[in-house]
């Protein structure tokens, strides 16, 4: 049999690297990183080699949702239900709920991991059809500070730089990101940049010392949470030394003097205190940064995650004005997205406090636009609950029907006794997921199986603003449909009920209709691609955005003329003070506790959890401490101990790690209850380590403090 070739994305990071799936048939055999891809010039990871492994027909019969399911009580189990009716039942219990308790009794929580267009109908559907901007994402989780810094600096949501200017920065400045696990193509190319470039300094800021910061000529190990003090400090010493822009913060920038008083008394031995690193390494990574030629700064969760994430994002950024290392090759603030489609997601406004085309909900001539481009009366101004709210909603009883599409809060949310008491609580909970091993799928009155990489069409934007398509290689599983598809048939049914009788806001009979209406969505917006189609990106590969109409290639790079998308073109500087942790360990709980990434998982490990060969490098749950923490207590590795924060307690084997700094402690973020089980405080059966995190978040972004939460470490008894 012959063996055919289609070109797509890869599923996983945020890199966005461009795939050859190689099929045989009906049957997917092969991938292979694409050589015409710019985001990884034939790259792959060990997850992306990997990934034709979880698209075998037998896996696919044991791991996937492959019809619609009812559960007639939560205690039952799921039996078929056909299409039309799943759709009808969902329809008549989201209209009765609308009809008794109001539009803002619904809520839909989805993911970074859906298509551009699977995001856009979401959006409209919630916001436009509905009148609710009850509709959320995973993303919360990964990227929701980091636009909240962009937009407080530089006056939009737009990454300035690209992945080439690693290959021309002079200085990396690599903080809050393991990439090396979390973006390891992207990764590979800093290794080979540095390679070709000894001359080049790498700074890793971090509190532990990952495989990232091995490739580091100054490493420092800040205390968790005290980003912002260390940015201020660097500020202070550039001011000090003469090393800040002043020519450049004069022409293109406000706001400089508050925050020079602001910085007036973060001292070299002040943050060297608070950040538990010397002084002299903080006056090294000053003046490398801004004495460099070009500074790239690469960041990621954790700045991200975290209860001041916005201060961080913003007041990194703050350096790189003061020193005019922005909009030039080699230079600028840019954050790494952690999901494929976190950028596009954030492109079609699906936020609770976003609209289409990067427009904000707070604006009332953004919603006019966005009511006139859908046909819509008004987009309702009530501010949306956001990830956190939304769950913490429906555990209060507020919100009574969820929609949860692509992600697995039950496992990724933090403080998973109160997501679990919101899913207990709801009234009626959609999950439209392809994966039936979704923890919460358990929580599901009715599952609607969904296509998956390999089987959908559409479009996905990486870190770098980089639009590629999503290519289908093989036909649908089962029953499993688009997931747009099956919010367009949901939303056309609630138009019944919802709006009778007047034309559909729905009428797309594929993803590409639903992508040229965001495309027009986009006009004179700072994305605009109005110059960009499917036949252009069929023709010419990936493309960044903007990309306006009459353009033949997106821009590779923002801001080098240094006009901004605010009022009066100039970026503002944020003069933000730092804040402690919002739980700061104590003598109760005396360890910090971070979650982070594994080299070869994914998430909930629903897909890469299916592949032997990925648990080589790290094959079960531990908590890693210092070895000197460990002595202290009695440990040895391999002993099992209660981590217990003020949520609940989980039973974990002790690892030695020097990676990790002293009364700290790393789990990572994937085992699920298969693997890591443990109880709430109330005894409820929790699992993961997010049995132990905490929804404290970022007052701006929203964004919960999943990087620490105080936690006491006690050796089990065994029986
Ligand atoms: Fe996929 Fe990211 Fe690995 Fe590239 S680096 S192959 S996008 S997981």
């Amino acid at each position: 049999m012959s063996t055919s070739i289609t070109r797509s994305t890869c599923p996983y990071c945020g890199v966005g690297c461009g795939v050859l799936i190689e099929t045989e048939g009906q049957q997917i055999t092969g991938v292979r990183g694409d050589p015409d891809h710019p985001a990884n010039n034939g790259r792959l990871c060990t997850k992306g080699t990997t990934l034709h492994l979880t698209a075998t027909p037998e896996l696919t019969r044991q791991t996937r949702l492959l019809q619609p399911l009812q559960r007639l009580t939560r205690q039952a189990t799921p039996t078929p239900i056909d299409w039309d009716a799943a759709l009808d039942l969902a329809t008549d219990r989201f209209a009765n709920t609308i009809a008794t308790h109001g539009p803002d009794a619904v809520g839909f929580y989805i993911s970074g991991q859906l298509l551009t267009e699977d995001y856009y109908v979401f959006n409209k559907l919630a916001k436009g059809l509905i009148g609710t901007n009850n509709v959320d994402t995973n993303s919360r989780l990964c990227m929701s500070s980091a636009v909240a810094g962009y937009k407080a600096t530089l006056g939009a949501d737009a990454p300035p730089a690209c992945y080439d200017d690693v290959n021309h920065a002079a200085c990396l400045f690599i903080v809050g990101s393991n990439a090396a696990y979390a973006h390891p193509v992207l990764f590979r190319r800093i290794e080979e940049a540095k390679k070709k470039n000894p001359g080049m300094k790498v700074i890793v800021a971090d509190p532990r010392r990952t495989d990232t910061a091995e490739l580091a000529d100054l490493f420092l190990p800040i205390q968790p949470g005290s980003d912002v003090m260390l940015f201020h400090g660097l500020l202070h010493i550039m001011l000090w030394e003469g090393w800040i822009k002043a020519d450049y913060i004069a022409a293109h920038t406000t706001g400089f003097d508050a925050l020079k008083a602001l910085v007036r008394e973060c001292t070299p031995e002040h943050v060297a205190q608070v950040c538990g690193v010397p002084k002299e390494d903080i006056y090294t990574a000053a003046q490398w940064f801004a004495t460099s030629h070009a500074t790239l700064s690469l960041y990621c969760q954790g700045l991200n995650q975290s209860s001041s994430g916005t201060a961080k994002n913003a007041t990194l950024i703050n350096l790189h004005l003061a020193t005019g290392q922005i909009g030039k090759p080699g230079a600028g603030p840019f954050s790494l997205t952690g999901q494929p489609n976190a950028m596009g997601g954030r492109e079609v406004g699906g936020l609770a406090n976003l609209l289409s085309a990067h427009r904000d909900l707070a604006n009332p001539a953004h919603r006019a636009e966005v009511a006139a481009l859908w046909g819509v009366a008004d987009v309702p101004s009530k501010p949306g609950k956001t990830a956190v709210e939304m769950f913490q909603a429906a555990a209060d009883g507020e919100i009574k029907a969820l929609w949860i599409a692509c992600t697995n809060p039950a496992q990724s949310m933090p403080d998973q006794a109160t997501v679990r008491r919101a899913l207990e609580r709801a009234e009626f909970v959609v999950v439209q997921e392809a994966y039936a091993s979704a923890a919460t799928c358990d929580f599901a009155d009715l599952l609607l199986p969904a296509t998956t990489w390999g089987e959908k069409e559409g479009t996905v934007t990486n870190s770098e603003r980089r639009i590629s398509r999503v290519r289908a290689a093989v036909p649908a599983p089962g029953e499993a449909r688009h997931d747009w598809r099956t919010v367009v048939d949901f939303a056309q049914r609630l138009e019944g009920t919802l709006r009778p009788g007047l034309p559909t806001l729905f009428p797309y009979p594929d993803a590409e209709s639903i992508w040229l209406e965001h495309r027009e969505s986009t006009r004179g917006r700072d994305l605009d691609i109005t110059g960009l189609s499917w036949p252009m990106l069929d023709a010419q590969g990936p493309q960044q955005w903007p990309l306006r109409e009459g353009e033949t290639q997106g821009q590779v790079r923002l801001y080098a003329d240094g006009i901004f998308p605010t009022a009066d073109g100039k970026a503002r500087f944020a003069a933000l003070p730092w804040q402690p942790l919002a739980e700061p360990r104590d003598s109760r709980y005396p360890f910090s506790l971070t979650t982070g990434r594994l080299r070869d998982q994914w998430h909930g490990m629903t897909r890469t959890g299916t592949i032997g060969r990925l648990f080589g490098h790290v094959a079960e749950p531990a908590v890693q401490l210092h070895p000197q923490d460990m002595e202290r207590r009695g440990l040895t590795e391999g002993d099992l101990v209660h981590v217990t924060s003020k949520r609940g307690s989980i039973v974990l084997p002790v690892q030695a790690s020097k990676e990790t700094g002293l009364s700290q402690a790393f789990i990572a973020m994937h085992w699920g209850a298969e693997y890591l089980s443990g109880r709430g405080s109330n005894g409820e059966p929790l699992a993961g380590v997010n049995a132990l995190t905490t929804s404290a978040h970022c007052p701006t972004s929203k964004q919960p403090e999943l990087k620490h939460a105080a936690v006491k470490i006690l050796k089990a008894e065994l029986p």
